[in-house]
């Protein structure tokens, strides 16, 4: 039972127990289960799908995961420590009540929070349950709440959302169209060129691209780059469809890239899509493959597979034919994850390690630690 989600597979006989031997209501003890988002935030859910919206929290396929968020401020205010329910919402990252950011992990160890690993006493969920580290110890970043986060909570509560030219639509396909946004800011080859378009266009915290790790588990994304992401995600939203389609024609994201599996998707997002974005169905042909190879080569850059799709901004299988293979990369020291003339193995591990702990990818946390320096130099 400590492996599972509690929130998500409370079954039936457990919710009575709990209830008989804490004298709380059954369906007050229901409300407080991931079930009570049914129909606004999830459709059915059979239990072995990722939920949009609500991570896991704990373990899920054998790997950390950080569904579960506390403010730090709540648990010190608290006469005892508690978690509250919408803090499960991986787009909720600020307390509204204190205007901090949330954390999703212990700031000592990074163990994710999971209260039925810790200690069986009241108020245990404020120690961290593998380094015994009290979570009130550390205050937590002070942010600026964002607009939409309310509006957002809102409409997970049951209220219509409010869609543009589309008018008010159910909370659950208002919720999927945000969740393709984001998923479009937060992996993926358009994610950079998309967050610098809403950088440039909207009214958005002014981040580089890179700042933000691009990852394919978008769930595992720390809360400050959630935090952030929404943000991005809410402009996009706003206006609909509009602002987003030029973004879409702006940075060259077709029908193809959003409607893959179109039975899904809501028809307030298919429609402006099909009309709008839509790419005809060429495909390049052998020869033009060929003829692209030729123009990388005269420039002095390998053919390979990436280069070739983006040259022609297209995936097909005569590229996989006639692409070079790219280089095989040669080890530097044993670790491969970055790589960087003149730094020492033992330093790039430590940066590793620090940046993994500071929920951030090599890159991004190197560059901001060579900016701080720079800018103390007054070299930027
Ligand atoms: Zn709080
Ligand atoms: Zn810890």
């Amino acid at each position: 039972m400590h492996r599972t989600d509690l929130d998500r597979f409370a079954c039936e006989d457990l919710i009575a127990g709990l209830s008989a031997h804490t004298g709380i209501e059954r369906d007050d003890m229901r409300k407080r289960t991931l079930r009570s988002w049914t129909g606004r935030l999830i459709g059915e859910d059979d239990g072995r799908n990722k939920l949009l919206w609500l991570p896991a929290a704990g373990i899920y396929q054998k790997s950390k995961s950080f569904g579960q968020q506390t403010c730090v401020a709540c648990l010190q205010d608290d006469a005892v420590p508690h978690l509250r329910t919408t803090h499960r919402l991986a787009f909720i990252t600020s307390c509204p009540h204190h205007g901090r950011l949330l954390i999703d992990r212990c700031p000592e160890c990074t163990a994710p929070i999971q209260p039925l690993y810790a200690s069986p006493s009241l108020g245990s969920v404020a120690i961290c349950w593998s380094c015994n580290f009290d979570l009130r110890r550390r205050e937590s970043l002070v942010v600026e709440p964002h607009r939409a986060q309310g509006e957002l909570l809102r409409i997970a509560q049951g209220d219509w959302g409010k869609l543009g030219s589309f008018g008010l639509v159910y909370p659950l396909v208002y919720f999927r169209i945000l969740w393709i946004i984001y998923r479009l800011l937060a992996t993926g080859r358009f994610a950079y060129p998309l967050r610098e378009w809403a950088r440039r266009n909207l009214d958005v915290p002014d981040i580089p691209p890179s700042a933000i790790p691009r990852i394919k588990e978008v769930e595992r994304l720390p809360t400050h780059s959630r935090h952030h992401l929404i943000q991005y995600s809410c402009a996009l939203l706003a206006g609909w469809p509009d602002q987003f389609i030029t973004a879409c024609q702006d940075v060259g994201i077709s029908s193809r890239v959003l409607l893959k599996s179109s039975k899904q998707l809501p028809f307030a997002l298919c429609a402006p899509v099909t009309d709008k974005l839509h790419d005809g169905d060429y495909r390049p042909t052998a020869s033009e493959v060929a003829a692209a190879r030729v123009f990388l080569e005269d420039r002095g850059t390998q053919a390979t597979r990436r280069a070739l799709t983006d040259l022609l901004g297209q995936k097909s299988k005569h590229i996989d034919e006639l692409a070079v293979p790219a280089s095989d990369h040669c080890t530097y020291g044993r670790n491969r994850y970055w790589k960087l003339d003149g730094v020492s193995p033992d330093i790039r591990a430590a940066a590793r390690a620090a940046a993994v702990h500071d929920g951030h990818n090599v890159g991004p946390w190197v560059d901001q630690v060579l900016r701080a320096e720079l800018t103390k130099r007054g070299l930027l």
